[in-house]
């Protein structure tokens, strides 16, 4: 007797190729190690940080990753989906270069971050604040801030997929040891969910924490759970690569994580439309 075997598909869309100022793997290598661990659909996003539009000259860098992905595509094909994608961040910053750089190409997805927030003169990318001395004020200031500033993007930039939600705490609580308790921000957290649903968008579960210093995913797993119980359904998968060694990195666990939440498909996007997938556990 045949049985249904529903294969188990692996959706990577949110990868950094070096064409990004901290990738560190080609393209080729992306691809040929993709192939390798058996991941179907690789969404190359690098990054286009807002703040640096001009003196880092972002046009060029993503004119260059969009052809070199254009050019490779057909030919791995036949066993890999490559996907050519970005990754906005500081999109809200300045809506007119988030606006010529989306029209510049077309992507397949779009994905939304906040890596710095306007916050009095804390306006670096967090990954660069010492937040060692930072009072116990100005810490939650700053967390507010950026909650703030999601929310504004989830309402005015246009992104498919909201990555890495509460990303800063990998600094404050992975790298400072703050130990911020994220549910004190719950209201807020909430508050951006339910606008990601409303507008449509994707929530990103974000694998680059996991197995680190931080250990744990981007947004925790009761965040996705409430975002499950919101109505929010659309989901996608990024392990936020910069080294082909991290490809799809934790993702049986966030598989797990968002089967045992109740979601039974994830999604990857395709000319900036979702496509769902079923989610088969390995
Ligand atoms: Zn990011
Ligand atoms: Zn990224």
């Amino acid at each position: 007797m045949m049985t249904d075997v529903v294969e188990r598909v692996l959706c990577d869309m949110h990868v950094h190729s070096d064409h990004s100022h901290d990738g560190k793997s080609s393209l080729e290598e992306l691809i040929a190690e993709s192939i390798r661990r058996g991941i179907s659909v690789l969404a190359i996003t690098d990054h286009c940080d807002v703040e640096y539009y001009l003196p880092w000259d972002q046009r060029s860098v993503i004119r260059g990753s969009v052809s070199e992905v254009g050019a490779l595509a057909p030919r791995a094909a036949d066993r890999l989906t490559l996907l050519t994608g970005i990754e906005i961040g500081e999109g809200i910053w300045s809506p007119e270069h988030t606006e010529e750089i989306l029209g510049d190409h077309r992507y397949d997805v779009v994905i939304g971050s906040v890596h710095a927030v306007r916050y009095g003169t804390l306006t670096d990318p967090y990954s660069k604040i010492d937040f060692a001395t930072l009072s116990e004020e100005a810490l939650h200031g700053y967390l507010c801030a950026y909650f703030e500033d999601l929310y504004e993007m989830v309402e005015t930039s246009p992104c498919d997929v909201v990555a890495h939600l509460t990303c800063p705490l990998r600094y404050i609580n992975g790298i400072y040891r703050r130990n911020v308790d994220v549910r004190r921000y719950e209201m807020q957290i909430e508050r951006v969910l339910r606008h990601i649903i409303a507008k449509g968008r994707a929530l990103e579960v974000n694998t680059s924490g996991v197995g680190g210093a931080y250990g744990a995913f981007m947004p925790d797993a009761w965040i996705v759970r409430r975002y499950f119980e919101l109505g929010g359904r659309r989901i996608t998968l990024g392990s936020d690569a910069h080294t082909a060694e991290r490809l799809a990195a934790s993702f049986d666990e966030a598989l797990t994580l968002l089967s045992s939440c109740g979601f039974d498909t994830y999604y990857y996007y395709r000319d900036r439309r979702p496509v769902p997938c079923p989610i088969v556990l390995a």
